[in-house]
């Protein structure tokens, strides 16, 4: 292709929200024969929601989630946001006060801890309560696969070194993810997943979207190999890839691939 062809097609890229780095990159566009895709926020909508509580003592929900999201105030991940935005429901009256959260440390694809008021409060996975020593009860372990067997993340909360809840947690898949991996499919384009999320709702997510290869329990290090992402991606992936879709739509990476066959398909 003429560097005009490839300048034409960066353009039309551009104007649709697919960011082509270079000419290199929508070359090699129409070679893919293998996608990774971040699971949350590409394959799920990304804006996950609590949809259960189970208290394992005799804790009150209030002030169980006051402690919850006390904690995770700090933190930018969405499942933080999403413990923080349930514990507003539960109080309506706009003049709430957190208890204050001291010694806030976060840890990347484990979760966060903190200490509130009398204290001190472990949100996060099950590497996590690990790492930290904190024994998890085997009803919190049944509560944890059944979730995950729905597709759900479930978040351990401890206080005081004990775990004295699990929160349920669901980000659905976007309502055409599985007719972009079956496209994708008939074109001989496997499609991988790749999550820090744990390796049983993966498991579940992929099979809802029609994906049979999954990375799960990923490290950011790992995710940053990555070569096609989309907008809402994490940051380390937008700046890996060759090909970005600003749009977060799920159809545009078919965009990319058709707009790359379109461009080298003449001079050949
Ligand atoms: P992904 O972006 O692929 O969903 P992350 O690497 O961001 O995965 O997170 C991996 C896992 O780490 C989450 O599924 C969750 O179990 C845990 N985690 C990360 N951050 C938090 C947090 N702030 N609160 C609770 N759990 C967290
Ligand atoms: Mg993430």
């Amino acid at each position: 292709a003429t560097p005009t062809a490839v300048m034409v097609a960066t353009g039309v890229g551009a104007s649709q929200g697919v960011l082509i780095k270079g000419g290199q990159a929508l070359e090699s566009a129409q070679k893919v024969d293998c996608i990774v895709f971040d699971k949350t926020g590409t394959l799920t909508i990304g804006k996950p929601v609590v949809v259960d509580t189970r208290l394992l003592k005799n804790t009150v929900l209030r002030e169980f989630y006051d402690y919850a999201a006390a904690a995770e105030i700090n933190s930018e991940h969405p499942l933080a946001k999403a413990i923080v935005e349930h514990a507003k429901k539960l109080h309506p009256e706009e003049t709430h006060i957190w208890p204050e959260a001291r010694n806030f440390i976060s840890v990347t694809g484990h979760g966060v801890k903190a200490e509130v008021s009398d204290k001190s409060i472990i949100v996060g996975n099950k590497s996590f309560m690990l790492s930290s020593v904190i024994d998890i009860p085997s009803e919190a372990l049944e509560i944890l696969m059944e979730e995950e067997e729905r597709a759900r993340t479930g978040i351990i909360v401890a206080m005081d070194r004990e775990v004295v809840g699990i929160i349920s947690v669901s980000d659905p898949i976007k309502p055409n993810a599985h007719e972009v991996i079956s496209y994708l499919k008939s074109m001989n384009v496997e499609s991988i997943m790749v999550t820090g999320d744990n390796w049983g709702t993966a498991n579940a997510i992929s099979k809802e979207v029609g994906i049979e290869k999954i990375i799960a329990e990923a490290k950011p290090e790992q995710k940053a190999e990555v070569g096609l992402a989309i907008g809402a991606g994490t940051d380390v992936a937008i700046e890996a890839a060759d090909i970005v879709l600003m749009k977060s739509n799920l159809e545009d990476v078919i965009t990319a691939i058709d707009l790359s066959k379109k461009t080298f398909f003449r001079i050949r």
